[in-house]
């Protein structure tokens, strides 16, 4: 008896005719048996993308308005970003950081000047972004601003989050992201998101850096009062602090800014930036910030085999330029409007709150609802949306989104919570 493994049979048809064959239901009881269960996935299997589109093995076609967690701010395989990556794809992709590379060169240019900052810390994911804020943070504050050696601290929001390395997890004040996984790394203080006079009561003289979303996407879209970050600019230079923006999330227009703490003019002094930044195709993040804090690294201080390869950093510049072409942060303003006022015309008494800036949305629901049933709703209404905290469901549709597609989600969201 002969058999053919599966490597056997990639190499005989290639990936593409073998993941064909494969049905919905195989494919998802595949990852069940051999994947890790980090995941609830939602009961779909999706085998393509286009614009705000998605497809699933049966054919049935979705709007997606998960848009994977923002990353997907072009639209799925954005024809100008494919052409990027193929194009740069015939002439060298990974060469590591142990050489220079014209594309990183411009990708570092570029982003810093989008960011109206100096210096770029290219990484591969949000996560890593975080960290090297978080170690440039601590450096700075030993070798310039005179901390005692490892004293230094870095105050957090309640709420907060900054992705799932054990350090991150760590500040967490989710039990279900950190419990299990301690001992934390010491050095952060937490307080609520959003007071002012709590980080001001907070800091002392080792403390290094304020590390905030601007917006707290997944703590269930929460929009800090006005005023919040400019008052927290001004605090950070008064005490000397450092303030570090992660706008993995909201950064790239989301918001209707490039960054959304330009809402404020609070220009941070590092930020982290990830998702959207790989057009929706590559991981590609960095940590982005004034010569003065990012100067602080020396050769071997940080580093990653991928951050900063050429084929990321073709695919960053083409999504930055693209995002300028196609006026993006304006069109996430007017389409973000046009949702709000769609969702509030629904008068629906299932929800209990919609929080939005730009095309960052979550729908909190009423107290008592079924959210497992409204999630069914939706997949059966062909909405993707998934709930996150706070019975909040999160809207993050791709950031190309037209007219007749906003008004599409407001109804089949209108007949989701209708039929619950
Ligand atoms: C998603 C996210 C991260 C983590 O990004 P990964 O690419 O998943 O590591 C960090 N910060 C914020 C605000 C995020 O939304």
């Amino acid at each position: 008896m002969t058999t053919t493994t599966l490597l056997e049979e990639i190499t005989a048809k290639g990936v593409s005719a073998v993941s064909s064959e494969l049905t919905d239901s195989e494919a998802i009881s595949m990852t069940e048996q051999y994947g890790a269960h980090n995941y609830k996935p939602l009961p779909v299997n999706l085998v393509r993308g286009d614009g705000c589109r998605v497809w699933d093995g049966a054919g049935k076609e979705y709007i997606d308005c998960i848009g994977a967690y923002s990353a997907v701010a072009h639209g799925h395989l954005n024809p100008a970003i494919v052409s990027a990556i193929v194009e740069q794809l015939h002439r060298m992709a990974v060469p590591s950081r142990a050489f220079y590379a014209p594309e990183v060169a411009l990708f570092m240019k570029g982003l810093a000047e989008y960011a109206g900052l100096d210096m770029v810390c290219p990484m591969n994911t949000g996560a890593e972004a975080v960290e090297t804020c978080i170690k440039l943070a601590r450096k700075w504050a030993y070798t310039v601003k005179g901390v005692e050696q490892d004293k230094a601290e870095i105050i957090v929001g309640e709420g907060n989050f900054h992705g799932r390395t054990t350090t991150i997890v760590g500040f967490s004040t989710e039990p279900g992201y950190k419990d299990g996984f301690g001992p934390f790394t010491p050095g952060f203080k937490v307080v609520p998101f959003g007071s002012l006079a709590a980080i001001e009561e907070a800091i002392h003289p080792n403390t290094a850096a304020v590390l905030l979303e601007p917006i707290q996407a997944e703590g269930g879209v929460i929009v800090p009062e006005e005023g919040f970050m400019a008052g927290l600019r001004e605090i950070c230079d008064r005490n000397r602090v450092l303030l570090i923006w992660d706008e993995v999330q909201t950064g790239f227009c989301r918001t209707g800014k490039r960054f959304a703490w330009q809402w404020e003019t609070a220009r941070p002094d590092l930020m982290s930036v990830g998702k959207p930044l790989g057009g929706g195709v590559l991981p590609v993040s960095a940590a982005v910030g004034t010569r003065e804090v990012v100067e602080v690294f020396v050769p071997g201080d940080h580093g990653s085999t991928f951050g900063g390869n050429p084929l990321g950093a073709a695919v960053a510049l083409t999504a930055m330029a693209e995002m300028e072409r196609e006026g993006l942060s304006d069109r996430a303003q007017h389409m973000g409007g046009r949702l709000a006022e769609g969702l509030a015309s629904l008068g629906s008494d299932r929800i209990k709150e919609v929080r939005w800036r730009g095309l960052l949305f979550g729908i909190e629901v009423a107290d008592g609802l079924d959210t497992k049933a409204l999630s069914k709703a939706f997949l059966e209404n062909a909405i993707l949306t998934k709930e996150t905290r706070q019975r909040t469901f999160r809207l993050t549709p791709p950031l190309i989104i037209d007219e007749p597609t906003v008004d599409e989600i407001v109804e089949r969201v209108g007949r989701s919570l209708a039929s619950v």
